[in-house]
């Protein structure tokens, strides 16, 4: 059979994300006895579309930057995704990550399917006005794809509540009237949703809760590494701790700290966000990310970026149990290995879903303009996250396989179930 575009490129990547979540489709589909050309169909992305823009610079000099929207599988709703600003943003990455999305909803049952969205470039070394420019031009660039009915964006690495902000506005400048359910992820002031901030961090500290009374642990009392002190893993440090839980380990993309007795979590999250905030802390160790992640440590949590823990490294980490906040950072060979090391892997299609879930709460809020306190958000987030887990956790169990691969088989199962009930157009 003839190969497309796509396969072609995937063969020839090295450290493919794309490659990677195809091996666990392929993986899902086999035990789910799926048809062939389902899974073709489910192998590709629907839409992908590569724009190259101009942005004016604060030096008056016009750089041109590379964006990307890829949209997975259409079956259950509209595209939902985040938008990552970051150098090694890729086609490749934002596919898999599209992919990604589609299962995860599927995984906790909300009705989207998966999208992605990035721009190549560095937000830090970006001026706030270079960045809004960029966010606004890159939004007018994907518009004919972004809508409240059609694909709606949200955070990622490099975003935040403002870049949502400019996305909303500029959505809004060109239709004529405010529409804040086109993106998530929003300050409050604006059609934001309470509990959104922290929502992946918090349904991260549930999984890793529920993990621990799996295996008849509490969070009171266990140690927790965290690698990544942005959104996620500062929110995770913060509910961990309030939790009762010791973090003893920290880092950001310039290394990290660790005191085995804990680190002061409120007065790191004090400083939080701001360059040399984790290296100024006096009272631990300095590590590197590498050796952050081979701590004995009970729960591990990659808040991060993706392929970290990999065939190479897996042999040497400690933790009991891996909470993936991030996307991706567990390889299929790593899985392996921790496996047959009984280390419990909560897989990222339902451990970071926190983050979409209140994305859909706050979409639902929006188009209803009616909004919820954060108790309400938090309490429906934390039944869904922890419905999700024993559901996962009992599909594993019944089929003999890990919760990557219990999840997957839910995910996979109910995409495709929709993708078959729709049918084939024409
Ligand atoms: N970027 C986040 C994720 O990977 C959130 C996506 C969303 O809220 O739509 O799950």
């Amino acid at each position: 059979m003839a190969q497309t575009t796509i396969e072609r490129e995937r063969h020839t990547e090295e450290r493919s994300a794309y490659a990677i979540a195809i091996r666990q489709l392929e993986a899902a589909a086999h035990y789910l006895n799926l048809d062939r050309s389902l899974l073709e169909v489910l192998k590709h992305p629907r839409r992908e579309l590569i724009v190259n823009f101009p942005v004016k610079m604060d030096d008056g000099s016009i750089r041109v930057f590379t964006g990307y929207r890829v949209h997975h599988n259409p079956a259950r709703g509209p595209a939902k995704g985040g938008i990552r600003y970051h150098p090694e943003v890729t086609l490749d990455e934002t596919r898999a990550l599209a992919m990604w999305m589609t299962w995860k909803c599927a995984v906790v049952n909300i009705p989207y399917s998966g999208a992605k969205g990035g721009v190549v470039c560095d937000p830090k070394r970006l001026s706030v006005h270079e960045l809004e420019n960029l966010t606004r031009r890159y939004i007018t660039e994907i518009s004919m794809l972004i809508g409240p009915e059609s694909d709606i964006p949200a955070p990622d690495v490099g975003t935040n509540p403002q870049v949502m902000a400019w996305i909303m506005d500029t959505y809004s400048m060109h239709k004529g009237y405010t529409v804040p359910a086109v993106v998530t992820g929003k300050p409050i002031a604006i059609g934001g949703s309470e509990g959104r901030l922290e929502a992946t961090g918090r349904g991260v500290m549930v999984m890793a809760h529920e993990a621990l009374r799996q295996l008849g642990r509490t969070l009171e009392g266990a140690t927790v590494a965290i690698q990544g002190f942005g959104n996620v893993g500062s929110a995770t440090a913060k509910l961990m701790h309030q939790a009762g839980a010791k973090v003893v380990a920290i880092s950001d993309v310039r290394g990290g700290i660790y005191n085995p007795n804990g680190l002061n979590i409120p007065a790191l999250l004090h400083c939080a966000g701001r360059d040399g905030c984790i290296q100024a802390y006096r009272d631990a160790e300095l590590i590197t990310n590498e050796e952050l992640l081979e701590l004995p440590c009970d729960v591990l949590v990659p808040a991060a970026l993706h392929g970290v823990i990999t065939g190479h490294n897996a042999e040497r980490i400690q933790a009991r149990i891996i909470v993936e906040a991030a996307n991706g950072p567990v390889t299929p060979d790593a899985d392996e290995i921790l496996d047959d090391r009984g280390i419990l892997v909560v897989p990222d299609i339902l451990a970071n879903a926190g983050g979409v879930v209140v994305s859909y709460f706050e979409w639902v809020q929006d188009l209803q303009a009616f909004f919820w306190e954060e108790e309400e958000v938090n309490l429906k987030l934390e039944k869904a996250m922890r419905r999700s887990y024993h559901h996962v956790a009992q599909t594993a169990e019944q089929n003999k396989v890990n919760m990557r691969m219990g999840a997957y088989i839910i995910g996979v199962n109910r995409v495709a179930e929709a993708t078959t009930i729709r049918g084939i157009y024409p």
